[in-house]
């Protein structure tokens, strides 16, 4: 009898395992699909575009102090429905957001019986994912530690990378590392160990060889709030791919955890991925945004536009009353909104003082933006002020102060990662600064995962190897064609950018005469003021520009735009060549930036320019930058050549 039992026992056992299931959702137009299984208790899901498979069945799952959802799993229920919103944006790539997708919910059970939910919403050309973990049926526990998530993306072996390394935590200037300010490497084999076996930051951009012609992929996460970690992704592992990594334990100087602390019942941030035939869908992509809901109400309504900035060429020595007239006039002169007051004000210029500035500011029609450092505990940077954003007490006390002088936004740096706490601080700083009506930039910190839509003040973070590095050294000053025309494929296609400056001085001195000079033309220098997106753009123009510039290139700077209604793919390859089209109102502007050493003709299509003859930014090989008219034929091509380092401007 027992034995039987056994038999029977052993018999139910394989049936149960024996019973994988399949489940598969499609995007509205068919070509998209993703198929979730359970085979062996593991969760996974594979992607396929068009029929032709570009995610290997890659691993899903959570542990948890709570339970462990990443083994034993059988699938126990699914449905599916379809979505459907538009929504508006301020100030990304597009005023407006529409979202179509199908959702399908698959519940799966571990093998103690406890509940997670994956929810995979899949638009035409946007995988997006996460999980959900109810509150268990008897209501306890509440809470629960999320130590790891084990999604992976398992890419087909000959798959070609277009990856930025996350750093080793406490490292470079005063132990500020991470910030996001790596280097990319562009079109390299996935099995090449990142650059500080640390695996590597989002966004991460992928190429997929294919005979019916290359496959492109950008994989990302959005709706990440002081509620969990931001993640980045681990290095490649053959047969398993890349997983998401939480944030590493040296963080913010080994404070605070690096798992993630969830209240129950919870729904993950959502990882997503982005596939196209072409780069048009990683360019245009708004899956950032199109997961997201504003957090609060903007206090009022914020105001876009563009700012001076005297430190990135001036440097430190800047900081005083009289070095800050003087860009406050330049803005001025410029018609500019804004002009930024970079590190040790307090110190350099003083409280009272700079209640002053703001005051001959606002007289002359500009508005000042003040630099804060974040710390804190988390590093040495040494910059003040210190300890004015660390805390509610110090922040409130801070932001009154600077609502009584007219200051309308907040430069943030240097923070420590992107441990829970952190993400946290980032959105109380918003949270509060909307109440004083300040906008903030951030630096030195992390890259926004929906914020543009999450927080009404938030404007940009610069997260990215910005300009600076090309005033700090030649080697940088050599490279920032290539990293420019890298970001409109990654960093800047998934959130608002800061890279401080379209630099028109020739020289990186302030006499425009010393040190190493810049290696791209005006009209690179100036295109890039529409391929960097940001609604408060930086232009890093200095007093004697204004003398030495030629005067389209000023009237091109005064009157450009940083909010855009439609954003177009035109042509372009990450790293050599990109050719942006973005639509103000009724205006288009093309853009296009060249990396390569040769120069590069192409055709520009523009079907809304049919027949039109406009305006033509370029640079002559012999006269140097030049402003023509460019003549659309009736079906609206034109055709434009771009000089090594150099660019194109379209304007309407
Ligand atoms: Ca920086």
């Amino acid at each position: 009898m027992k034995r039987k039992m056994k038999t029977i026992a052993a018999l139910l056992l394989i049936a149960t395992m024996a019973v994988a299931e399949t489940k598969t959702v499609s995007s509205p137009d068919g070509q998209l699909q993703v198929t979730v299984d359970d085979h062996d208790g593991l969760a996974t899901y594979e992607v396929s575009l068009g029929g032709q498979r570009v995610m290997l069945p890659s691993a899903l799952g959570l542990q948890t102090d709570l339970g462990d959802f990443s083994t034993g799993l059988s699938i126990k229920g699914f449905t599916t429905r379809s979505v459907e919103r538009s929504y508006a944006m301020r100030q990304t790539k597009q005023s407006t957001g529409h979202y179509q997708a199908n959702v399908a919910t698959i519940d799966f059970e571990n093998a103690k019986q406890q509940q997670m939910t994956v929810e995979f919403s899949v638009a035409n050309n946007d995988v997006a994912f996460r999980y959900v973990i109810p509150r268990p049926q008897k209501d306890h526990p509440k809470a629960a530690v999320v130590s790891r998530e084990t999604s992976a993306f398992n890419l087909p072996t000959d798959t070609r990378t277009f990856l930025t390394p996350q750093i080793t935590p406490m490292t470079g200037w005063e132990r500020t590392k991470p910030s996001y300010e790596e280097e990319y490497k562009a079109d390299r084999p996935m099995d090449e160990k990142s650059q500080f076996g640390q695996g590597y930051t989002f966004p991460c951009l992928f190429r997929v060889p294919a005979t019916a012609g290359d496959i492109w992929i950008l994989i990302s996460e959005t709706g990440v709030d002081g509620s969990y970690v931001g993640s980045h992704l681990s290095d490649y592992r053959p047969g398993q791919g890349y997983t998401i990594a939480f944030p590493q334990a040296g963080e913010n100087n080994g404070i605070g955890s690096a798992t993630a602390g969830i209240s129950l019942p919870y729904a993950t941030p959502w990882r997503t991925i982005t596939v196209g035939t072409s780069l048009k869908p990683i360019v245009e992509t708004t899956v950032a945004y199109d997961l997201v809901t504003p957090k609060y109400e903007p206090s009022q309504e914020y105001g876009a536009g563009r700012y001076t900035w005297s430190w990135l060429i001036w440097q430190d020595k800047s900081i005083n009353y009289d070095d800050q007239i003087q860009f406050i006039d330049l803005a001025a002169a410029m018609g500019y909104e804004y002009c930024l007051v970079d590190n040790w004000w307090d110190q350099n210029i003083g409280r009272d003082r700079m209640a002053q500035l703001s005051e001959y500011a606002r007289s002359k029609g500009v508005s000042l933006m003040l630099w804060y450092n974040s710390n804190g505990y988390e590093n040495d940077a040494p910059q003040t002020p210190r300890d004015c954003m660390s805390t509610p007490l110090a922040r409130n006390r801070e932001m009154a102060w600077m609502k009584r002088i007219g200051i309308k936004g907040i430069k943030v740096d240097f923070f420590g990662g992107d441990k829970q706490p952190t993400i946290q601080l980032y959105e109380d700083i918003l949270t509060d600064a909307n109440r004083y009506g300040l906008q903030c930039i951030f630096h030195g910190c992390t890259i926004p995962r929906g914020w543009e839509v999450m927080y009404p003040n938030y404007v940009a973070s610069e997260a990215v190897l910005a300009s600076e590095n090309v005033y700090f050294s030649e080697h940088h000053a050599q490279t920032e064609a290539f990293e420019l025309t890298m970001h409109p494929f990654c960093r800047n296609a998934v959130g608002t950018m800061d890279w401080g400056g379209t630099i028109m001085n020739r020289f990186m001195s302030r006499d425009n005469k010393s040190r190493h000079k810049r290696y791209t033309t005006d009209i690179f220098e100036m295109a890039s003021a529409i391929t960097n997106q940001t609604a408060i753009q930086c232009i890093a123009i200095q007093p004697n520009n204004l003398k030495e510039l030629p005067q389209f290139e000023l009237d091109f700077l005064k009157a450009v735009p940083t909010t855009w209604d439609e954003t177009r793919f035109i042509d372009g390859y990450p790293g050599r060549y990109v050719v942006l089209a973005r639509r103000h109102g009724d205006d288009w502007y093309v853009a296009g930036l060249n990396a390569e050493a040769t120069a590069r003709t192409l055709t520009v299509t523009i079907e809304e320019l049919a027949g039109k003859t406009v305006g033509y930014y370029v640079d002559d090989a012999k006269k140097g930058p030049q402003l023509r008219q460019l003549k659309f034929d009736k079906r609206g091509n034109a055709k434009v050549t771009m000089q090594p380092g150099g660019g194109i401007i379209i304007k309407q």
